[in-house]
């Protein structure tokens, strides 16, 4: 078959590679880049970790058919496991007709200084509230270059944290709210914090516990949303309407049980992460605050809600998303920066909203599977070349296990080694 009428899926990577070239997606020399799949440098892996003996190689995928606030997009997704990008590309496929759209109200992370000991708690409040002016300017004296980029500290605010069911001690907090454009911002924020430490405790007389920026980015919620009509949801076995709102159901148990609501944030999570790695940022700030969030109303939650309304189901994902395009490991990593290229964004904005959609469609695929034919068909399936490799099987061999593994009618180890040995004895 020639490379024209396979689809993406069935062409070798170097075709994929050329197909991403041809359509104006990628570069040659990011073709050249990605073909290579370099090594990190000496240097630079001995510099971003401490005693590094290795690197360790994972494969970085792209999830097609996304169009998000109507423009196309094509998305790195860096994971390990089978089935993420194919589920993803197939829900953005279905999502399609009006793609995705989203939305942020401001980008504006939080550090906190913690203070104890404070002999005049609530005088020391004041004192600190009083005192706004001196504050903004040794916030600027810290961090002169992100004020004259537009960011650094925005505001504000003082709170005595005490609870008494816990502990009788009481804790005097600083929340600043800081811009730190398009940086993930940890270092610029700790630097701030650091900064203005000395003159706080000055103001208090208390001592301080600790200053770092906080990952739970309530002031930087990000949004996207989908909506699709129910006729574009029929299968073979479901009618639009019965498969939407068992999609609607099954966001809503989510709401209610935290054991099923670990496991559908996961499947987000699949995706999230996926495209955080790629782009060089850090999933574990990402995945602290999206946590944090999905428990804000007291209880660990769903982070999705799907509703029927009319003819359709709409989708809509919001979480604190506080991602990089500069700064941080993004710099040093050769892929990140083609990464960055290949989805066309250059703010942290853009990324972030690109990132919301992937979750949301991930989402999708993990509801739409779960309600009609379960998760294991389209897993196991995508699992079975993984599996042939696990027993043994090389180059040709993968594949020609992998389909009969696909057509047996069980799918495990022990199968894969007997066919295994069938084809080698042939
Ligand atoms: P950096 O300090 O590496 O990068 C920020 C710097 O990039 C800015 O100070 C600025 O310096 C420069 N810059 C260039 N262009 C821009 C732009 N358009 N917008 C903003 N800054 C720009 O990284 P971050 O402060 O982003 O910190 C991220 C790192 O911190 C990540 O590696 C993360 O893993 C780590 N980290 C995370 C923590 C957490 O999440 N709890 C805690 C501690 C660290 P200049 O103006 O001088 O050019």
């Amino acid at each position: 078959m020639s490379q024209e009428n396979k689809k993406f899926y069935q062409q070798t990577r170097v075709e994929r590679l050329d197909t991403l070239v041809n359509q104006g997606i990628i570069s040659d020399s990011d073709k050249e880049l990605y073909q290579k799949t370099p090594l990190l440098t000496e240097d630079v892996a001995n510099s971003l970790i401490e005693n590094q003996i290795s690197q360790f190689p994972l494969p970085e995928g792209v999830a097609l058919n996304f169009i998000i606030d109507g423009e196309k997009k094509v998305i790195p997704m860096v994971v390990e496991e089978p089935s993420v990008i194919a589920a993803c590309s197939n829900s953005a496929k279905i999502l399609s007709r009006n793609g995705f759209s989203t939305s942020i109200s401001k980008r504006e992370l939080i550090g906190q200084i913690i203070l104890k000991d404070i002999p005049d708690i609530e005088a020391a409040k004041l004192k600190i509230e009083k005192n706004k002016d001196q504050i903004f300017t040794l916030a600027k004296e810290a961090h002169p270059s992100i004020h004259s980029r537009g960011g650094g500290l925005k505001d504000f605010y003082v709170k005595i944290i005490k609870d008494t069911t816990i502990t009788d001690k009481e804790f005097l907090t600083v929340y600043l709210l800081i811009e730190t454009k398009d940086a993930m911002g940890a270092n610029i924020i700790n630097t701030i914090l650091e900064g203005l430490t000395p003159f706080i405790l000055e103001l208090t007389n208390g001592a301080s516990l600790m200053s770092i920026l906080s990952n739970y980015n309530t002031e930087a919620l990000v949004t996207a949303t989908c909506e699709v009509p129910l006729t574009d949801l029929e299968t073979k076995n479901f009618s639009g309407q019965e498969l939407g709102q068992k999609i609607a159901e099954a966001s809503l148990y989510a709401k209610l049980d935290p054991h099923r609501a670990a496991t559908h944030n996961k499947g987000i999570m699949n995706g999230i992460d996926s495209v955080v790695i790629a782009t060089g940022n850090d999933p574990r700030a990402v995945e602290a605050g999206a946590h944090a969030f999905a428990s804000k109303n007291g209880r660990y939650q769903g982070m999705t809600n799907w509703e029927v309304v009319e003819d359709n189901l709409v989708g809509e994902l919001t979480l604190p998303m506080v991602l990089g395009t500069v700064g941080g490991a993004i710099s040093v990593l050769p892929l990140a920066k083609s990464n960055l290229e290949l989805l066309g964004v250059t703010t942290s904005e853009e990324l972030s909203r690109i990132v919301l959609c992937v979750g949301l469609a991930q989402n999708f695929a993990a509801l739409r599977a779960l309600v009609s034919d379960g998760i294991q068909k389209g897993h196991m399936s995508l699992h079975a070349s993984s599996l042939a490799i696990q027993v043994g099987a090389q180059n040709e061999e993968i594949e020609i296990i992998a389909n009969q593994l696909r057509l047996a009618p069980k799918m495990n180890s022990a199968i894969a080694k007997e066919l295994l040995m069938t084809l080698r004895d042939k």
